[in-house]
């Protein structure tokens, strides 16, 4: 037997959470089972944990977009019990029962071994939003970073925090939007050498061009916030759109596309190829300063979790929230 967080919906379409103990023959198929070790609390998983959030695919569910962990059993010559694993996408959480779980079953497609210079707590410190930060970082450098400073917005945030710890770490200039000025010493200590409240940005004149200021920007904010800065681009610079904390929509023009260049590179951490992987957690390990990353740490466990899926909707999560599944 073994405790999961495990989703439930009733007649009426109401869906509730609570930790419960299930067998490993009510896993799901798959080539490897891992005794997980620790997930994270992402804003999909947010989704996920609560009502109607449209992103589970089956209930009964076991949510947890990410893991890290042992490999317990596997029938696929790349992975031996005993072998460190890390799991970020391919639906898993949504579409495929996750890591709210002391176990999981899944392919082994959608595993990457656990790079060498992190530790399971670690990796999952990092997690789907740090892996996508990452994307970000090596989605600007293949685009070429502009002088001056890099915008991150929802900086506070999972994906912004270690933006900035990445970036800054590189030796970039870093300037952090945050809606929430107590996070002010917090950034800073990451490396961000500015901080923009989040109003400067929005509530600036509504004009699609504005002065050239950023030399690239990570956007987990979306909406409102990502039309205001690309008018605020330099000439030929990026923006690498990773989120929609701030909403879907996008009120802006093409003139910036136009008139200076700017290009939007879309992210995205689910479906992205084995090597491309490998790739970023090596950057990972290499790029990002693990005293850095303990500073972002809340750490949890599976009873905390319908609370924290809640807070981190309402955009109250400093950092990274890294769940130890067997606390
Ligand atoms: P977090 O909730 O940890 O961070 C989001 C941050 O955005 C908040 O901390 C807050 O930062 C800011 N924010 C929240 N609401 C608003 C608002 N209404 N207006 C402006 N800013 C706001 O989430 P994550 O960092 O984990 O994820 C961020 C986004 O990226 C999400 O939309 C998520 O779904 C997406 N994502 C996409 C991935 C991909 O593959 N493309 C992978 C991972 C995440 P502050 O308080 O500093 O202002």
């Amino acid at each position: 037997m073994f405790n999961a967080l495990l989703v439930t919906k009733d007649d009426d379409g109401k869906t509730s959470a609570a930790v419960t103990q299930m067998n490993l023959d009510q896993l799901p198929g798959g080539d490897v089972t891992v005794a997980v070790e620790y997930s994270t609390v992402n804003y999909k998983d947010g989704l996920c944990i609560g009502p109607g959030g449209g992103l589970v695919r089956n209930y009964p569910h076991i949510p947890g977009i990410d893991f890290a962990g042992t490999v317990e059993a596997s029938d696929d010559p790349r992975y031996k019990a005993g072998d460190k694993v890390v799991l970020t996408g391919w639906r898993v959480g949504e579409a495929h029962w996750g890591g709210y779980a002391q176990k999981a079953r899944v392919k082994a497609d959608w595993l990457v071994p656990l790079p060498s210079g992190l530790d399971t707590r670690q990796a999952m410190a990092v997690g789907t939003a740090g892996f996508t930060a990452m994307l970000s970082v090596m989605a600007l450098e293949d685009h070429g970073i502009k002088g001056g400073p890099i915008l991150v917005t929802g900086a506070a945030g999972g994906v912004g925090s270690v933006a900035t710890a990445i970036l800054a770490n590189l030796g970039h200039e870093v300037a952090g939007v945050t809606g929430r000025p107590e996070t002010a010493d917090y950034l800073t200590s990451l490396g961000a050498t500015q901080i923009v409240a989040r109003e400067e940005i929005n509530e600036t004149v509504k004009r699609p061009l504005e002065g050239e200021t950023w030399g690239g920007c990570v956007d987990a904010v979306g909406g409102e916030m990502l039309a205001r800065v690309l008018g605020q681009m330099q000439y030929g610079a990026s923006v690498a759109a990773v989120g929609l904390a701030g909403g879907a929509g996008l009120p802006a023009t093409v003139i910036p596309f136009l008139l200076r260049g700017v290009n939007l590179l879309g992210i995205d951490s689910v479906m992205q190829p084995y090597d491309n992987r490998l790739r970023a957690w090596e950057r990972i390990a290499r790029d990002l300063p693990m005293d850095k990353l303990e500073a972002m740490i809340q750490p949890a466990k599976l009873d905390d979790l319908p609370q924290l899926g809640r807070d981190i909707l309402n955009g109250q999560v400093k950092g990274r929230v890294v769940v130890d599944v067997n606390a």
